[in-house]
């Protein structure tokens, strides 16, 4: 393998490393629950389906606020759909709220208030980086809720429990869990050349790692080389794992690896990818750096796949 490429500070991987202490023990405790909630020290998070709420602010927007201000928010406390408990940061307690995306509309156009998606305000550094961990958090867990307020069992409607950590089912007494849904992503690598993918909603000349959901009763493994498989019609041989990142796209956990491609002849499916291809170290890393010289890129910093892309990048001895 060639000479390891400085490619200089790593960047921060985008919604991880949450500093708050989910404190699960407490989520059974009504009581502790409602106190930590009157605690002029709890804030909460307002969010509004695919939107997150945020008091402008130089050179953060502030995301937090009080329950009374996230019950203007939604036009009075009986419109917060839901409420959860994200955990405590030090002695404060800190919750989402999920407001009605209706009522979030008329919010776009108040001066002092930033309505925006999550994936703008990590792309675009519009919040203090500790805050992306817990708003993803809250995204994906008042996602969760949004899409089952119905018994998956029996039909029946299920109500919020555990400080929104469950749903019951009066009916047939079901309890359901929130759900993660893994998602593999990798860079198969063959040689000093790695597979890069493509698919048309990427901005122009954005490259990336494949990724697809892992299936029932299929390990981590199988599932990487099944997409790659699907995908470019490329065979591969051992994964390794890399990383994983909470991906609140509605609920996913990204599953980064390696692959070792024991084949090199591409079979594009074409309604996955745009295009697949091979792509040189030097190459890939002049992508990494925004140095190349048609324009080409690696995936924005706070995705995973560049963290992946990276990493072979920097390898100074075998991934496998
Ligand atoms: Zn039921």
């Amino acid at each position: 393998m060639s000479a390891r490429f400085d490619l200089g500070t790593r960047p921060h991987l985008g919604y991880t490393g949450s500093v708050l202490d989910r404190a699960a023990e407490r989520r059974h405790d009504a009581a502790a629950m409602a106190a930590l909630a009157a605690d002029p020290r709890a804030r909460t998070f307002a969010i509004a389906g695919e939107l997150v709420c945020l008091h402008k602010g130089e050179p953060f927007n502030d995301p937090t606020f009080t329950f009374a201000q996230a019950a203007a928010l939604a036009s009075g406390p009986d419109r917060i759909r839901e409420q959860v408990f994200l955990g405590r940061n030090g002695d404060a307690a800190l919750f989402g709220v999920a407001i009605d995306p209706d009522a979030a509309e008329p919010l776009k156009s108040r001066g002092d208030l930033l309505v925006t998606d999550l994936r703008s305000l990590a792309t675009g550094a519009l919040v203090a980086p500790e805050h992306l961990p817990p708003l993803a958090e809250a995204k994906s867990l008042l996602g969760w809720h949004r899409r089952h307020r119905f018994c998956s069992n029996c039909g029946a409607p299920t109500r919020l429990v555990q400080a929104g950590w469950r749903r019951d089912c009066a009916a047939c007494g079901a309890e359901h869990f929130p759900r993660t849904d893994p998602v593999v992503i990798m860079l198969a690598i063959h040689g000093e050349r790695c597979l890069l993918g493509r698919q048309s909603r990427f901005a122009k000349g954005m490259w990336s790692c494949l990724a697809g959901f892992v299936e029932p009763g299929e390990t981590i493994e199988d599932a990487v080389r099944r997409e790659t498989l699907e995908e470019a019609g490329i065979v591969c041989g051992r994964v390794a794992y890399f990383a994983s990142q909470p991906w609140p796209f509605p609920m996913s956990l990204m599953i980064g690896c390696h692959a070792e491609a024991v084949t090199t002849e591409l079979k594009v499916d074409r309604s996955e990818l745009e295009d697949a291809r091979w792509f040189a170290r030097d190459e890939v890393a002049a992508m990494v750096l925004r140095r190349h010289p048609d324009g080409l890129t690696a995936t924005h910093p706070f995705a995973i796949a560049h963290h992946i892309i990276r990493a072979w990048l920097e390898a100074d001895q075998g991934l496998f």
